[in-house]
């Protein structure tokens, strides 16, 4: 069976393009768990769930129709009830509610159930928050990425202003604050390094560089 990765860290780490990066130099499969917390947000807040109740909000995992698949770059396109998703799950209004509703154990639970079952066939590379610790804890390889918090929202700002959105630093650097904050200290799968991860901090690193260090030790210990 081909090696699986897990990538976890904090919010603008760049672990969704390190992790599509060295999926596809690897010959693996991608996944972003993010997008599917992302999509169940999305559709709550299409619906007018209370994301603060547990019980509507296991509800709505249950009945929506989530597919993932992959295009022939490797990038993950998202269906929520047969609708492709992708470019709406990244709006600001998901990313603001989008830790409220992760933080849901019986979210948390369908969702993971989906990716282990993902996970049981080899051969990806996942990235998220508990990929190490929680949904694939017997990975081959674990890293958590990181970089200083000005840094990761400087790349938020960068990634918004491509698609022709604009915010100010402090304001970006206060939501990503507040994401981190709660992902890391919710009761149930925080966001936390596993014992046995590399930790990559890329603060001072090109993507390039991290890809490199990441595919260098798989390859080097295949
Ligand atoms: O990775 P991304 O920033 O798209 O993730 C969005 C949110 O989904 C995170 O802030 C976190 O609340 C949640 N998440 C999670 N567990 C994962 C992946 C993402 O709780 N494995």
């Amino acid at each position: 069976m081909k090696p699986s990765i897990a990538i976890d860290g904090p919010a603008g780490a760049g672990k969704s393009t390190v992790a599509r990066e060295a999926a596809a130099r690897l010959g693996l499969t991608y996944l972003d768990t993010g997008a599917m917390y992302r999509a169940i947000t999305l559709a709550g807040l299409r619906k007018g769930t209370d994301i603060h109740d547990a019980k509507a909000l296991e509800a709505l995992t249950k009945t929506v129709e989530l597919d993932i698949k992959n295009d022939s770059t490797g990038q993950n396109i998202i269906f929520l009830d047969g609708e492709n998703v992708t470019a709406e799950i990244r709006l600001p209004i998901v990313n603001r509610n989008v830790s409220f509703v992760a933080r849901c154990p019986q979210v948390r639970e369908i969702l993971v159930d989906k990716q282990r079952q993902i996970a049981s066939r080899g051969g990806v590379v996942m990235d998220g928050r508990d990929i190490g610790t929680i949904v694939m804890p017997t990975a081959e390889f674990k890293f958590f990425l990181s970089a200083s918090l000005a840094e990761r929202s400087r790349r938020r700002l960068a990634e918004l202003s491509a698609k022709g959105e604009e915010l100010g630093l402090e304001q970006m650097m206060k939501e990503i604050a507040a994401r981190d904050k709660i992902d890391s200290e919710r009761e149930v799968a925080p966001l936390r390094p596993a014992e046995d991860a590399v930790y990559l901090d890329t603060t001072l690193m090109t993507i390039e560089a991290v890809v490199d260090a990441i595919v260098g030790a798989v390859r080097g210990e295949e």
